[in-house]
């Protein structure tokens, strides 16, 4: 079994002198490894950071020419005490054949992890991932990444993300949406190339019904067509776009989350720091 949860201090446990530590920070700082733990803690998750285990693909679906979802079930039909585990936005290492690189599933259920996959027209490895067979194997291990996301701790997050960095995204929208108690709001930031590229459309709008979600897709070719709840605009998040956005909120009740490729991911990185909003995380 885990150890107890980290007892919070009391109000009276801090001396008001600006400690570094501060007792909250420290109790803060265990609170999320106890986290981490529980949910990666071996006796409930069937995933393992440290060993591979084994899938078969359940369902493959080809969304456009740039994306598809893969679902894998866990094939070890012998062990039933565990199953499957993730924080939202932890991501996996997918191995298939000689080729093991990170995903990031976007849904999950007891036996199932969903990816959303983006296949590379000149890539030799996605593609391949493209014509897996139903019931081929595929060993995962994981899961990584120390993102850990607390309901209402800020007033808004902002998320910006360009093309399969999307799927990082996707599964906390979800847990905010899925938790009636959960008040914060979300503007979600997409770039792409075009409207037909975008994957998972229909979920972005559904998540759009809900009054704290809005959703801002930036297009690099062709704007011109509308999607109910959704907002395209033409271009890429640039500087100008990031600092525009982020002139909608406050810096000391947000939280800014990027995921893109190394290049956006430093670019946003330096934009955001600029704007001065030091609650973010990027999923790298
Ligand atoms: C933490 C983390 C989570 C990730 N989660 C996902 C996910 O959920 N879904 C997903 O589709 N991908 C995700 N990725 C990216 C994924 O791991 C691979 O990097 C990607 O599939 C390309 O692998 P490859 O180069 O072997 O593929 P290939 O098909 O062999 O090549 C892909 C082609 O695109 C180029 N390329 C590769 N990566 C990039 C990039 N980032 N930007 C621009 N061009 C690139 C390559 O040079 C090549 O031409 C994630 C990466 C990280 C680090």
């Amino acid at each position: 079994m885990l150890s107890n949860r980290p007892q919070s201090p009391k109000e009276e446990d801090c001396c008001g002198n600006s400690c570094n530590p501060c007792i909250f920070d420290v109790h803060k700082n265990l609170l999320k490894q106890w986290e981490l733990k529980k949910l990666n803690s071996k006796s409930n998750n069937i995933l393992e950071p440290l060993v591979y285990k084994l899938f078969k693909v359940y369902e493959l679906k080809q969304l456009n020419d740039d994306y598809i979802t893969l679902i894998l079930r866990y094939s070890d039909k012998e062990i039933n005490d565990g199953r499957v585990i993730f924080n939202p936005g932890q991501h996996v290492v997918i191995n298939y054949l000689k080729w093991s690189k990170p995903f990031t599933p976007i849904s999950w259920s007891d036996d199932t992890i969903t990816f959303l996959i983006r296949i590379y027209a000149d890539g030799i490895n996605t593609k391949r991932l493209k014509n897996l067979e139903i019931g081929e194997l595929i060993k995962v291990r994981g899961p990584y990444g120390d993102f850990v996301y607390s309901r209402n701790k800020f007033k808004s997050i902002v998320m910006l993300s360009i093309g399969s960095g999307l799927a990082a995204f996707l599964p906390i929208i979800k847990s905010i949406v899925d938790d009636e108690e959960d008040e914060t709001r979300v503007c979600l930031n997409a770039g792409f190339r075009s409207l037909d590229l975008v994957p998972l459309t229909r979920n972005l709008q559904l998540f759009t019904d809900y009054w704290n979600i809005e959703c801002n897709l930036y297009l690099t070719e062709d704007a011109s067509k509308k999607v109910n709840g959704i907002n395209i605009e033409k271009g890429r998040i640039d500087e100008r776009i990031c600092k525009c956005i982020l002139d909608n909120y406050s810096a000391s009740s947000s939280l800014v989350l990027i995921c893109g490729t190394e290049k956006f991911n430093l670019s946003l990185e330096k934009w955001i720091v600029e704007c001065n909003f030091m609650n973010y995380h990027v999923f790298k």
